[in-house]
């Protein structure tokens, strides 16, 4: 379905739930962040119903995130759930991967095909610092694993952030040249309770850009084997294999080409990230609500999705974001 802005909007991304095994500095506090209880957030079932009648408005693809979605009990059986939603065409996944060497064969049996996995630094110690938790070898392993499987395109999202990883873009970048991986670099976004305190500034994707360009030189694809690929600009470097992907949210705006609707883990419809403005789905389902006005509403939240994120709004017009990353799932 078209919104009133002439975009078709044809793309969920589901947080499965808030929590998470690791606590990277950009996106929650060290002490983690105050957690839904388990009845706050949607139950499977819930999440079921409200899918199906969004494929009903449009939406041929969805997204799981969180949170870390390898956490929530039961997301496998979810997973083969979702797959058989007539209508439904693709159904992909972004995960920090701790968790993937042992996830990644029972998500492709269920019907996962694609993946991305977040990884923002190549070195060990690093990559703790940012995760606070994290352990680099198991998500390389989790790469690896998903590789073997016959999880494809694996893309790699790496948020560059100036003076934390700056200095890794190249060797995030030769990862393509061997591998088939599309490695995404991603503007750091000031999101959430985390974004005030942290000081963090975003790394330009012109600067990435000039700096891969300098190594070799990019030329521009359409895509995975020539499809587009959503706000991701698409880039190869010279003879190599994989792909690089720079999604500028921050230095360029690309409003006039988004296709989503966010479900957050509470159950809220959300028509942009950058915007707090959502609608409570949950209650509506919980208080008896029928198909059809479940479906009338999402039909109203995508006809009145807003024509540019606040934070590329004038500054008088600007509101800040205030619901975290982790509810609203990326
Ligand atoms: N836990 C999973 C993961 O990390 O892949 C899924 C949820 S996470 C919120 C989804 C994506 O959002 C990750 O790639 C993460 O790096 C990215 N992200 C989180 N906070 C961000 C921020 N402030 N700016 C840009 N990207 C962010
Ligand atoms: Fe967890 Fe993903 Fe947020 Fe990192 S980015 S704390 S892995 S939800």
């Amino acid at each position: 379905m078209y919104d009133n802005h002439n975009r078709m909007i044809n793309y969920l991304r589901v947080s499965v739930t808030d929590r998470c095994n690791l606590r990277c500095i950009y996106c929650m506090p060290k002490e983690g962040l105050s957690l839904l209880g388990h009845a706050d957030i949607l139950s499977y079932e819930e999440i079921l119903r409200i899918v199906t009648i969004a494929v009903k408005t449009g939406i041929v693809k969805v997204r799981l995130t969180g949170g870390e979605p390898l956490v929530r009990r039961g997301l496998v059986e979810f997973v083969s759930s979702l797959n058989k939603i007539e209508g439904l065409k693709d159904i992909t996944l972004t995960t920090n991967g701790i968790l993937l060497e042992n996830y990644a064969e029972p998500l492709f049996q269920a019907g996962i095909r694609r993946i991305n996995v977040s990884l923002d630094s190549l070195n060990v110690e690093k990559y703790k610092s940012i995760t606070r938790l994290g352990d680099l070898l198991s998500v390389i392993r989790g790469i690896k694993k998903a590789e073997c499987v016959g999880f494809s395109p694996i893309k790699i999202n790496v948020v560059a952030i100036k003076g934390f990883n700056d200095d890794e873009i190249l060797d995030f970048a030769k990862l393509t040249v061997h591998k088939p991986y599309q490695v995404r670099f991603i503007e750091y976004m000031p999101i959430g309770d985390v974004a005030s305190e942290n000081g963090f500034e975003y790394l330009s994707n012109d600067i990435v850009k000039k700096i891969i360009n300098n190594y070799s030189t990019l030329e521009r694809t359409d895509g995975y084997r020539g499809k587009a690929d959503g706000p991701a600009q698409v880039y190869r470097m010279k003879g190599a294999v994989g792909e690089i992907g720079l999604i500028s949210s921050m230095s360029h705006q690309f409003c006039n080409s988004c296709n989503r609707l966010r479900l957050t883990a509470d159950g809220h419809l959300r028509a942009c990230l950058l915007s707090d403005d959502e609608v409570d789905l949950k209650s509506m389902l919980r208080s008896g609500c029928s198909n059809s006005d479940l479906e009338s509403l999402i039909k109203k939240v995508i006809l009145d999705k807003p024509k540019i994120a606040a934070l590329h709004c004038y500054e008088s017009q600007r509101k800040k974001c205030v619901r975290n990353m982790s509810v609203i799932g990326g």
